[in-house]
């Protein structure tokens, strides 16, 4: 394809968020690739943050991190690990985002002295930031998301800009309506209602779409495709059925099955071609293969609002677990444990013993810790093997230095700031945006080079001696306490070279204990597992 025409596909939610537009997303790109086409995805997120490292993760999910460090939302995992590609800042924008750089514009004469009014200039940088993407990408199909559903405010200049963009462009420009149908347990049938409701809203903002994926609990049949066709005014062959999988990796491979990808292509003007799909297929085959189960705990502080929320809000360690134990033909089980019942009563960590692994993933703040110490402590003197990613690195630190070494007053000055043994503290840079209430992209982020020790299973795991991984902390290890701990066998195994910032630790004759500085999670990739979570299961396994 010649990169002047560049193809932009819009994926909008009716009737609900939460449905999957992410997937669906990511699942077009793959289906896109797989054709031989660069794709890239692109998540339009209505908040009015700049970004989502200030956004309460129980409300708005996992912040995801990319390579340049912007804290983005959860979906832009799920494009990363269905298009294997490496995303950045360009893939990501937020009201807040948009509004900032056209004050800014404002600011600084660019409008040279014209009115600057909400449309058409909000749609219009929305739209630059679009085609930005699609050039740094070089992607034939940009896929971009709009958070949210229609018919909200919020997101209503997003819409905007897709119809300015297929107005200038009709061509390039298709629509895909994710939405949902409910299936009322006194009714028993699949409703379409909701979703020709969301259609027509969708024209009301002046877009048709092209395509409907209609998710729901069942199969789309034939009496709801045909009434989807006539009330929505979208070809029947294009209302795609969507319903529930057990796992997302199945997704690209149904999709495909509606010839899904050809059908955009013809929206979009382009000659059809053959997907590949085998790599898909052999994955799902591995998912249905495992035999054993490994169990494992996530050990944290409970947030009490379900597991859906709490799921969300770590969805890309799940993702990496799952990823790992693939890797090692098993199938893997993961309980949320709530440290603070270990603070209560201390009996209860005995529990621990039925699990295969226990990781204690990234984390802020006070509550709990002291119960998630107590658990690392009994995954280290049991052999239990564990799996520390970011707080976790850090709490692990702090409990061989309080057991080991017998500093009872080891701490994280996170939690108590005139700690006398501050195993993890805070560095002078940090500190001052702490005190200047500057929150917003100030942590470590985003990629860090990290040279690593020999003879170690970090090494092993890795089969390389030097490797980047994403950050996402204020907080970092003491060197002050380095040789100490590293001659009584928490050994530092990975180091910052710029820096000479402890990344990773790891225990001497235990089944697998290590600790990461960084969040491993975010690189890992179904069809290229993170080797660190794949050794973490392997250990889990055995
Ligand atoms: N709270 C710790 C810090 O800020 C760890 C952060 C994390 O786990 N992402 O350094």
């Amino acid at each position: 394809m010649s990169k002047k025409t560049r193809k932009f596909i819009f994926i909008i939610g009716g009737v609900m968020s939460g449905v999957g537009k992410g997937v669906t997303a990511a699942s077009i790109g793959a289906i896109l690739r797989s054709k031989g086409f660069s794709a890239t995805a692109l998540k339009a997120d209505p908040y009015v943050n700049v970004d989502a490292g200030t956004m309460n993760p129980v409300e708005h999910g996992e912040v995801f991190v990319t390579d340049d460090g912007d804290e983005t939302d959860q979906d832009m995992g799920n494009y990363e690990r269905f298009l294997e590609i490496d995303l950045d800042s360009n893939n990501y924008m937020t009201t807040g985002r948009v509004y900032q750089a056209v004050i800014e514009n404002e600011r600084s004469m660019k409008y040279k002295g014209r009115c600057v009014q909400v449309v058409p200039h909000i749609p219009e940088e929305i739209i630059r930031r679009i085609r930005a993407s699609a050039e740094k990408q070089d992607a034939d199909f940009t896929i971009v998301e709009i958070g949210g559903t229609v018919g909200e405010y919020e997101n209503i200049l997003f819409l905007e800009a897709a119809r300015m963009m297929k107005l200038k462009n009709p061509g390039d420009v298709a629509s895909v309506l994710v939405s949902y149908l409910p299936v009322p347990a006194h009714i028993g049938e699949m409703k379409t209602k909701p979703t020709q409701h969301a259609a027509r809203t969708l024209n009301s903002a002046g877009i048709q779409a092209d395509m409907i994926v209609a998710r729901g609990p069942h199969e789309l049949d034939k009496p709801r495709r045909e009434k989807l066709a006539v009330f929505c005014g979208v070809d029947k062959d294009y209302c795609i059925s969507a319903p529930d999988v057990d796992s997302i990796y199945k997704i690209p491979v149904k999709m495909d099955a509606q010839d899904v990808g050809n059908k955009l292509l013809k929206v979009l003007g382009v000659a059809a071609r053959k997907s590949n799909l085998t790599p898909w297929k052999n994955l799902i085959k591995k998912i249905n293969d495992g035999k054993k189960t490994v169990k494992i705990a996530v050990v944290g502080k409970y947030f009490g609002t379900g597991q859906f929320t709490l799921a969300d809000s770590y969805i890309s360690v799940i993702e990496a677990v799952k990823h790992g134990a693939w890797a090692n033909s098993v199938k893997v089980e993961m309980d949320w444990v709530d440290s603070e019942e270990f603070e209560k009563s201390p009996a209860k960590l005995k529990n621990l013993k039925k699990y295969n692994g226990v990781i204690v993933p990234g984390g802020f703040g006070t509550r709990g810790v002291e119960g998630i110490i107590k658990a690392i402590q009994f995954a280290r003197e049991n052999k239990i093997p564990y799996f520390g990613l970011c707080y976790g690195m850090q709490l692990a630190s702090i409990e061989f230095v309080r057991n080991v070494l017998g500093k009872k007053q080891a701490h994280t000055v996170e939690v108590d700031e005139n700690t006398k043994e501050p195993v993890i503290h805070i560095n002078p840079n940090q500190a001052k945006n702490v005190r200047a209430n500057r929150y917003g992209g100030t942590m470590r982020l985003g990629a860090y080079d990290c040279i690593l020790r020999k003879d170690t299973k970090t090494i092993k795991a890795y089969g390389l001696d030097q490797i980047s991984e994403r950050h996402r902390h204020r907080y970092e290890f003491n060197n002050d306490y380095r040789e100490a701990m590293d001659k009584a066998g928490l050994q530092v195994v990975g180091i910052n070279p710029e820096s000479d910032l402890v990344e990773i630790v790891e225990l001497k004759n235990h089944p697998f204990f290590v600790g990461v500085q960084f969040h491993p999670e975010f690189k890992s990739r179904p069809m290229r597992p993170h080797p660190l979570f794949k050794e973490f299961v392997k250990a889990c396994s055995k």
